[in-house]
């Protein structure tokens, strides 16, 4: 098996801001792993504030050694034995592990949703992200959420009632919120959901600081809408962590290592009686093909990177009555341009 990769830097078709920061690009790595003349497409999308990068994933490939993946791969294996390189890296370990799931449908001649168990007629409906801006620049923004059923937005930065009026004066789309664990006073959070829930809001993900169990607890029991953890929720043990706190978690490929994990974190989550939202990054139509292949075992997708990006290298998947289409295609499906 050969491993290959390049940095890779994706543009944002608008900077996008959330409650704590703003970007206009984020640093990708991709990578290719090559088996009996079949190639597996991987990619780790690197966002800032999770601490990796170009030269940390380049620093973590070097450590990797292709021979320890042997056909037929047992990723519980695999993902082991890179933890056992180094602890953190989720998003080149992802990259890693969405190649050889990709490897393994094609030497399979099967498509990963199939191998995984996912029945594409359960697809969710996936939302279209905006960023925190101003009332025009939303509305310009929205324009591109055409086709989605769906659209997501980031509050948590004073001004969220007028956000969602903007919103609400162009359409009537229902809408997930994402307060990036920005809000802080209790009986205003709680009066917030409950205006929210007036507002068609079908979710709300990580409205107080991952740290503070109680107050995100306190809110859980008493939203109308779902609470969703979010950036408290990174591997699989996190999922049980989840529970008594949040309605749900936000599964993510970037985060959990891979689909092998998030997997397994989606299989934990249905035991344990907790909703789940499929979510992803700044990515390429690779990882959202991989997050697409589990989304039907999830409640709701939130799978918008190949639509809030201008230089994707990958041909765009089939999107359909605002869903990805999973087709028959062995691996993930991915083809580059
Ligand atoms: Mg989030």
């Amino acid at each position: 098996m050969q491993l290959t990769y390049r940095p890779f830097e994706l543009e944002l078709k608008h900077p996008f801001t959330i409650a704590k920061f703003s970007r206009t690009s984020t640093p990708l790595l991709l990578l290719q792993l090559t088996h009996e003349g079949y190639i597996g497409y991987g990619e780790a999308s690197m966002v800032p504030y999770m601490g990796e990068s170009h030269l940390t994933a380049v620093d973590f490939l070097s450590k990797v050694n292709v021979r320890q993946f042997k056909y037929p791969f047992d990723f519980a294996e695999i993902i082991s034995y890179l933890d056992g390189i180094a602890p953190g890296n989720p998003a080149i370990k992802a990259a890693i592990d969405i190649a050889l799931h990709d490897l393994e449908g094609k030497l399979k001649q099967q498509p990963c949703w199939k191998l995984l168990g996912s029945d594409p007629q359960k697809m969710p409906v996936t939302s279209f992200t905006v960023g925190i801006d101003t009332p025009e620049v939303l509305i310009e923004k929205l324009k591109g959420a055409a086709g989605c059923k769906v659209i997501k937005v980031k509050l948590g930065r004073g001004s969220d009632k007028e956000l969602i009026k903007t919103i609400r004066s162009v359409t009537n789309t229902p809408l997930y919120v994402d307060a990036n664990q920005g809000w802080t006073d209790l009986q205003q959070s709680l009066d917030m959901t409950y205006w929210l829930q007036e507002q068609g809001v079908v979710l709300i993900e990580q409205p107080m600081l991952k740290t503070d169990l109680d107050s995100n607890a306190w809110l859980t029991e008493r939203s109308p809408i779902p609470i969703i953890a979010d950036e408290a929720v990174q591997r699989l043990p996190d999922v049980q962590r989840a529970k008594g706190i949040y309605h749900g978690i936000n599964v993510k490929l970037m985060k959990s290592t891979g689909m092998y994990e998030a997997h397994q974190m989606i299989l934990k989550a249905k035991e344990l009686g907790l909703k789940i939202l499929i979510g992803c990054m700044s990515e390429t139509s690779c990882a959202t093909l991989a997050a697409a292949a589990l989304a039907p075992q999830c409640d709701w997708a939130d799978l918008d990177g190949p639509f809030l990006v201008s230089n994707n290298p990958f041909k765009m998947p089939e999107f359909a009555d605002g869903k990805w289409v999973l087709r028959d295609a062995p691996g993930l499906g991915a083809s580059a341009k």
